[in-house]
């Protein structure tokens, strides 16, 4: 269930992010997350959406549901996209302190993958089948890759390379 990934996701934010708010975009929520987060959602605050909206859990700059936000928003800058047919780790650049977070978040993600589940990897897939061409920064490839996923349910063991192309 996500708060195994929570647990692994403590800590990795920045001082930057007080004063950003700019990936609060779309969060998608995943299975489980949606009854944690009953109680916001019913008093109005709305998740995803294809239109690319401001989340409705933003106060100014700051979450207002900080300590139960999604998954998807604990990750970022940190997510998955389909590259050239293969699923691949990636940061996104719109990110205002994209090497800072790198630098905690990407020694994590053997752990992620460890501890992520069949139907967590499946929602990855449907998520990011929807948002390559409606999240802006996915459709325009901004973004660095850092490494082939490592799980059957998304890349099969190959000979391909397991790091990032140069
Ligand atoms: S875009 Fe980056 S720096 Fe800004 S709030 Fe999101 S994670 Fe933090
Ligand atoms: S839930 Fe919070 S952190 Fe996530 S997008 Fe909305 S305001 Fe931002």
């Amino acid at each position: 269930m996500p708060e195994r990934l929570y647990a692994l996701l403590e800590g990795a934010s920045s001082p930057a992010c007080l004063d950003c708010a700019e990936c609060c975009h779309m969060p998608w929520v995943a299975a489980g997350e949606a009854t944690a987060l009953s109680t916001e959602m019913s008093s109005g605050v709305r998740f995803g959406g294809s239109d690319c909206g401001r989340c409705s859990a933003l106060r100014g700059k700051l979450c207002s549901i900080y300590d139960s936000r999604p998954l998807d928003c604990r990750l970022f800058p940190l997510d998955i996209v389909e590259h050239n047919g293969e699923y691949w780790w990636c940061i996104f650049l719109n990110c205002r302190a994209p090497d800072e977070l790198a630098a905690v978040l990407v020694p994590r993600i053997p752990a992620l993958e460890a501890a992520m589940t069949e139907e967590l990897w499946q929602q990855f897939r449907q998520q990011i089948a929807l948002t390559r061409s409606t999240y802006a920064p996915y459709a325009a490839g901004n973004y660095r890759l850092i490494r082939r996923v490592q799980g059957a349910v998304f890349n099969s063991p190959s000979t391909a390379s397991p790091t990032a192309p140069r």
